[in-house]
């Protein structure tokens, strides 16, 4: 599998005004998606404008250029991708003419059988400009309205050729639709607003939008969006569901419900189940903000326990977290977080952080904690150790990357220099989240994948080499 990573995010709004401005809005709550670039695509009657630079929203839109994308319906995207694929020539939506319609595509997700389709159609003639998957999305919808002219049965068309994960917004000329993956990896919702309805990865973006939630749009629904009402084409086969778990745990605003499920809530309740499975005698518990700070929460009401805010975060340094290499993500953390000395000098100090990827952030934190004069620290984590790279779309590829497919749990304590160190279980989580643990995808902790991947255990085997049943498969729709 090639190509960049996206853990994006997506709208697409229908309405009787200008959605250009709304659109900037939903993409503004929805910024922790996707940092690297911003776009909108919007049908002023005619034909498609669309607007999309690298940076963040109110950088790669001003508010002046937006205001000059005139139409009532319109998609927009924001970009997170790994370093090496900043080029803007990947910024969302992309377009495409076809003989009849112009078609533009906001995408969030990995499509896992990407290269495959690309080879395929390359062997057929077709070009690529980028090395981004959501062009060949783009490209086969484009082909499937060249042959069908009819946008339900040319996305079903596109849908049944996609392997992977996928939360589209779509815009077919003046037409809208949101669709979702058959297993529902990244989330959609839709929302009514005053004059028009949304479709958008979070929840949050409706509320900022002064509108009602009206439902999550169900993994492999295509509901076409209208400024009066929606429709929806229900998927052709059930499959089995797998919501990303990291979702809950890190990845959308606690603001936001996914699926159902309030993130904030999910985080509570992760924070209370490891208070219950990993106590400690402590004398203060804080956050590793501001992912941990709902986890620590939820650890400090049940432990009884103090929840203090011992460390001030710069929000205006750059994401720690996707820089090149160790020396650069060490530096950025301590320019990202510095302990508040009178909280955390001669305490012991309980910290509650959402997930361990490399173990940079946490070794970094606890040598400052100590150097404050912190008398013990001792570590909870929100997610069971990390051990499986994750090919739906959450920037975390390869096994090399992870501290806990070297190390046990001990040693790991060791290396990042806690005084104790406990993860959830995968049962305190699935509980947490709410979900049976066959509607989740628990791939980065399991090492299960929902689908098939190439050299990767299916969930429904226990073993590469033993079959599945293919009612439980993931053939194509
Ligand atoms: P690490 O320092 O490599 O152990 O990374 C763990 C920290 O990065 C945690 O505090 C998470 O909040 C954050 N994190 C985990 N996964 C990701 C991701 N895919 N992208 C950005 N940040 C992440």
């Amino acid at each position: 599998m090639t190509g960049p990573k996206h853990s994006c995010g997506v709208g697409g709004i229908s309405a009787d005004y200008d959605v250009s401005p709304s659109l900037y809005t939903a993409l503004m709550i929805i910024q922790h998606r996707g940092q690297e670039s911003a776009g909108i695509s919007v049908f002023d009657g005619a034909s498609i404008g669309t607007l999309k630079n690298n940076g963040l929203v109110n950088v790669a839109l001003p508010k002046d250029d937006v205001a000059k994308v005139l139409g009532h319906v319109g998609v927009g995207h924001v970009r997170y991708s790994t370093t090496g694929n900043k080029s803007a020539v990947n910024a969302q939506p992309i377009t495409v003419s076809t003989n009849f319609d112009t078609v533009a595509v906001a995408h969030n997700g990995d499509i896992t059988n990407f290269s495959d389709l690309k080879e395929k159609y390359r062997s057929e003639g077709w070009t690529f400009l980028t090395d981004s998957d959501s062009e060949l999305v783009t490209k086969l919808l484009g082909k499937f309205m060249t042959m069908y002219n009819d946008p339900v049965k040319s996305i079903r068309a596109t849908m049944g050729e996609l392997d992977g994960s996928y939360a589209l917004t779509i815009l077919i000329n003046d037409r809208l639709f949101a669709i979702r993956d058959p297993y529902g990896f990244r989330p959609l919702c839709l929302g009514r607003l005053d004059g028009g309805y949304i479709a958008v990865s979070e929840s949050a973006a409706i509320d900022a939008l002064h509108g009602e939630f009206v439902r999550d749009i169900e993994p492999g629904e295509i509901c076409e969006i209208t400024k009066d009402t929606f429709k929806i084409y229900p998927a052709v086969a059930q499959h089995p569901r797998a919501y990303c778990m990291f979702e809950w745990v890190y990845f959308a605003r606690p603001d936001s419900v996914l699926d159902g499920s309030e993130v904030y809530d999910v985080r509570k309740k992760i924070g209370e189940i490891l208070a219950r499975e990993c106590p400690a005698d402590v004398d203060l518990v804080m956050p590793v903000p501001d992912s941990g700070r709902a986890h620590a929460i939820g650890y400090s009401m049940v432990a009884g326990i103090p929840y203090e805010e011992g460390f001030m975060k710069n929000r205006f340094v750059e994401r720690t977290f996707i820089l090149p290499d160790q020396k650069q993500r060490e530096a950025a953390v301590s320019m990202k977080m510095n302990p508040i000395k009178s909280t955390v000098s001669g305490k012991r100090i309980m910290i509650v952080d959402d997930s361990i990827v490399r173990g940079t952030t946490l070794k970094k934190l606890i040598t400052m904690l100590r150097n404050a004069g912190a008398k013990e620290v001792h570590v909870r984590i929100g997610s069971p150790p990390i051990i499986a790279p994750c090919y739906y779309g959450v920037d975390m590829k390869s096994r090399d990357q992870f501290i806990a497919t070297k190390h046990s749990v001990d040693e790991i304590k060791e290396i990042i220099g806690a005084d104790s160190l406990g993860y959830i279980s995968l049962e305190g989580l699935v509980e947490a989240i709410g979900f049976k643990e066959s509607d989740l995808c628990l791939a980065c902790v399991n090492g299960k994948y929902p689908t098939c991947i190439p050299g990767e255990v299916h969930r429904f085997q226990t073993n590469l080499h033993e079959s599945f049943g293919t009612d439980q498969s993931d053939k194509k729709i």
